[in-house]
């Protein structure tokens, strides 16, 4: 493979959802941009997601995060519409909604907790009795006592998200280089007045006065082995697997959650069921434990599921932060190093706003958010007061 060296204005490492996106807003602006991946765009994290856009159905509290994710399905259906346009690749954008189900006391103490508290913030959240909910979802287990419906948990198809967004960003002149992988990050200067000039790849040097990290949970490991000790920030893997099964006709319309799982519809008659969550370090494999709990926890909500063809099998790791929040924002040690990572179980819901953000963030030097609950330095914060996750 030929050696490359060039000069850019923004080095995006790492190829998932994440990074193409911002690849896309900057190059839209103007920028010079360059995606360095290891691999071949988006088969990692941004392959394995179920594409829920449900910040509602997930939430316990009107938390940072929460406010974040709200923020970010606001901005989806346009983002979605904008990117079909251009890529001219529909992304499966589904409004049909979330429908959350109670089968059993503990499930009913559940679903009461998330009405109570959603109701009373106003949120669009409503309640429904069996009758009405089997209206919505026939197949649905018969002793459903009653469900919650989250008119505007969305879902989007994440696999076709990913190809649009590399067909965009490369009309607005994105380069992708694929199968490299970044090195090392390559910084000049003395401490206090450190800047980032580029990055070392597998294949030659890029030239860049801004480096994005949006690596997935490999994000710690390059940013240590680039010694940019940010103290206590550790990204790391968490494993989730799921199960795709071919549904004939008539299929499902909502997304489904009980306490226990959740299953997906996609157009062309395939449900996907979710998930699991482990540490296996970043090995990634489907174990016939996880794959048979799965199912099992599917088939408590669409009686039957068991019976139907499996048409898949995979796994994934959620980058997950020591505090669960993504890590958003610039270094505050290194000129023009930028972070964009941590995104756990919501990097398909929050690529709208990550990709405002830190595009934000790279032209403008502030963020319209306030960032400083998912600031890179929080965890040296958090260390200094004694705190750190
Ligand atoms: C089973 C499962 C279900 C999920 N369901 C949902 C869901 O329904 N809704 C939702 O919002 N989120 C969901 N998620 C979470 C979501 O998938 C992630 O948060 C999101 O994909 C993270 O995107 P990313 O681009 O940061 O990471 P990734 O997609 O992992 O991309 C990181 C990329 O960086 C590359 N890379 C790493 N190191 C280097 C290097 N040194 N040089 C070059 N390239 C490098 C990798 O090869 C990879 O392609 C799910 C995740 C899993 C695993």
């Amino acid at each position: 493979m030929s050696e490359i060296h060039k000069q850019f204005d923004a080095a995006i490492a790492g190829g998932g959802i994440i990074g193409c996106a911002i690849a896309w807003r900057l190059a839209q602006a103007g920028m010079r941009v360059v995606v360095i991946e290891r691999g071949d765009i988006g088969r990692e994290a941004s392959h394995a997601a179920g594409g829920m856009l449900v910040p509602l159905a997930e939430a316990d509290e009107a938390d940072d995060l929460f406010h974040l994710c709200v923020a970010s399905r606001a901005l989806y259906a346009d983002f979605a519409h904008e990117l079909q346009q251009v890529s001219e690749i529909s992304v499966g954008y589904r409004t049909e909604g979330t429908l959350y189900l109670s089968l059993s006391d503990e499930d009913d103490e559940e679903l009461e907790r998330r009405w109570q508290w959603q109701h009373a913030a106003g949120l669009n959240v409503k309640r429904l009795n069996a009758d009405c909910a089997r209206k919505l979802e026939p197949q649905i287990n018969d002793k459903l006592r009653w469900a919650l419906k989250f008119p505007d948990d969305h879902q989007v198809n994440n696999r076709l998200l990913v190809q649009a967004l590399r067909i965009a960003a490369q009309k607005a002149g994105v380069e992708f280089q694929t199968q490299t992988e970044v090195e090392r990050l390559l910084i000049e200067g003395q401490a206090g007045r450190k800047q980032i000039v580029g990055v070392q790849t597998s294949r030659g040097e890029i030239r860049s006065q801004t480096v994005v990290i949006a690596a997935g949970c490999w994000s710690s490991l390059l940013a240590n082995e680039s010694d940019i000790l940010l103290p206590n920030l550790k990204v790391e893997p968490v494993h989730g697997q799921m199960v795709a099964v071919e549904m004939p006709v008539p299929p499902v319309n909502h997304i489904i959650y009980s306490c226990r799982a959740y299953v997906v519809p996609r157009l062309g008659g395939v449900v996907i069921a979710g998930s699991t969550s482990d540490k296996f370090g970043f090995e990634k494999r489907v174990t016939a434990g996880g794959a048979a709990s799965i199912i099992e926890r599917a088939q408590e909500i669409l009686p039957g599921f068991g019976d139907l063809a499996i048409r898949e099998t995979w796994s994934g790791l959620r980058p997950r932060a020591g505090d669960g929040l993504p890590v958003l924002g610039a270094d505050d040690s290194v000129a023009g190093l930028v972070y964009a990572t941590g995104h756990y179980r919501n990097g398909i819901l929050l690529t709208p706003i990550t990709a405002k953000i830190i595009s934000e963030l790279v032209l403008k030097g502030e963020s319209s958010v306030q960032l400083s609950p998912f600031s890179p330095q929080r965890f040296a914060r958090l260390q200094a007061a004694g705190q750190a996750p």
